[in-house]
């Protein structure tokens, strides 16, 4: 399939080139003539995928065709979760929309509103925004949304974590009715169902990529440790596989940054990101990362969310989200477009609970596997037996034995990590602060 055959048209093509795409991927093959129908669409997708570009493509082709219907209106709406997500979004229309007439701009929280006000008001085609701070701007009068033709919902499993649902349904009051309405979320849980219902008429479903495929790609160890040793074996890691760029979650922002402090104590440039950093830092941060200035970005689950980042060749969980399928969101950052990812779980006997109901979601057990020097003082417990057979997909046994076999035949195995005389079983300080109990993030 390519992209001329999805109906795009030539300025469409002609960026989607030269940002060097050779073929869509699974989702805007599905995605891309769904909207350019002019449907509605409900569209299961990870970050990842290519979601974007499903969505941004044909938006841009459709307002193009339609021509300019308001002056000074905005056409079409785009609502994210997150300030990093909604400025990616505005990146991917800039670049899709580049040989385009169309105007777009972001807005978000979190950052100055004046000239966020000067740019609206020089008249906006597509609006990129996230919830608290659209609301904001139309509460000063900066805002008319008579013009919507096209709503997009990105995330929208992530809004209603958020807490988003309030916002999300005071905008839907604004809007007018007739409108093309794109919903895109993670899963189809039924609570994105029960929102989708009230806004969405005959959606057409497009779905790819579902949470346990993107598990299948990707090599995934448990090591367990002790709660207090996890920053001390987070470094030795590092150090030890020489890694060079590392995304690592933490569940707190408090986590977060302490864990952040802790390794640039020891010498590895670090930056933390969550919700309490401001734009800037954030902004500063995954530059640094992406540029290779910063080895180590930690984050948590929300701040990473929607984060661009292309083939991580691994990540860590300092420790285990509470909600499963964030721990699939965050293995998912890895091993992306065919390359096989790593994701390693530092996990200590008190998360064994959501060890579980991991284990249950991606129906598999993961392989445990003991670094030298780092064995725990409280036994990690076994994992429960999985409770329904894994789907079928074609790749081998339902589950796989705890104990890493597989790793200890890499070299890898736990011999690999002795560290004669460098076993620490009492901490220093710097340990105990590293770990984190604090605001989620
Ligand atoms: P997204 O899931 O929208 O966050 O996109 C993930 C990454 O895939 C981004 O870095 C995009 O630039 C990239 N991407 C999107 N579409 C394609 C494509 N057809 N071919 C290669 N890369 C793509």
């Amino acid at each position: 399939m390519t992209f001329e055959e999805l109906g795009l048209a030539a300025p469409l093509l002609r960026a989607v080139a030269e940002k060097g795409y050779s073929q869509p991927s699974p989702i805007q093959v599905e995605a891309i003539p769904a909207v350019l129908t002019g449907r509605d669409v409900m569209a299961a997708a990870q970050t990842g995928t290519g979601k974007t570009a499903g969505f941004v493509l044909p938006i841009l082709q459709r307002l193009e065709a339609a021509g300019t219907v308001h002056p000074h209106r905005i056409r079409a709406l785009i609502i994210t979760p997150t300030r990093e997500l909604a400025a990616q979004v505005g990146e991917s229309v800039d670049t899709y929309g580049r040989h385009l007439p169309l105007r777009s701009a972001v807005v978000f929280g979190g950052v100055k509103i004046n000239p966020q006000i000067a740019t609206l008001r020089k008249g906006v085609d597509i609006l990129i925004a996230t919830p608290g701070r659209l609301l904001d701007l139309y509460q000063q009068g900066e805002i008319n949304f008579d013009g919507i033709e096209v709503l997009v919902l990105d995330e929208a499993d992530r809004m209603l974590d958020m807490g988003f649902i309030h916002d999300i349904r005071r905008i839907l009051k604004l809007l007018p009715p007739q409108r093309q309405n794109l919903l895109f979320s993670a899963t189809f849980a039924p609570e994105i169902r029960e929102l989708a219902r009230g806004i969405m008429q005959q959606p057409v479903e497009v779905e790819v990529s579902p949470p346990n495929a993107t598990a299948d790609r990707v090599e995934q160890w448990v090591y367990p440790v002790d709660k207090k040793q996890k920053p001390a074996l987070l470094r030795e890691l590092i150090n030890d596989r020489d890694w060079q760029q590392v995304l690592v979650f933490s569940r707190t922002k408090h986590g977060a940054n302490k864990l952040a402090q802790y390794l640039e104590k020891a010498g590895i440039d670090a930056a933390a990101i969550h919700g309490n950093k401001s734009q800037g830092a954030r902004t500063r941060a995954l530059a640094g990362f992406k540029a290779g200035r910063i080895r180590v970005l930690v984050a948590t689950d929300i701040a990473a969310r929607g984060l661009d980042i292309a083939q991580l060749p691994q990540v860590v969980n300092v420790d285990l989200p509470n909600v499963p399928e964030d721990y699939v969101h965050r293995i998912g950052r890895t091993g992306r477009a065919g390359a096989a990812g790593l994701a390693y779980s530092l996990v200590s006997a008190d998360e064994i609970k959501q060890l579980n109901a991991i284990e249950q979601l991606i129906q598999r057990h993961l392989t445990r596997e003991y670094v030298s020097g780092f064995e725990p003082d409280h036994e990690l417990p076994p994992s429960a037996p999985l409770r329904k057979p894994r789907q079928e997909r074609g790749s081998g046994p339902s589950s796989r034995p705890a104990g890493g076999g597989k790793h200890t035949a890499r070299g890898r195995g736990s011999e690999g990590h002795a560290r004669p005389g460098r076993r620490r079983r009492r901490p220093g300080n710097r340990d105990r602060q590293a770990q984190g109990a604090g605001n989620a993030g």
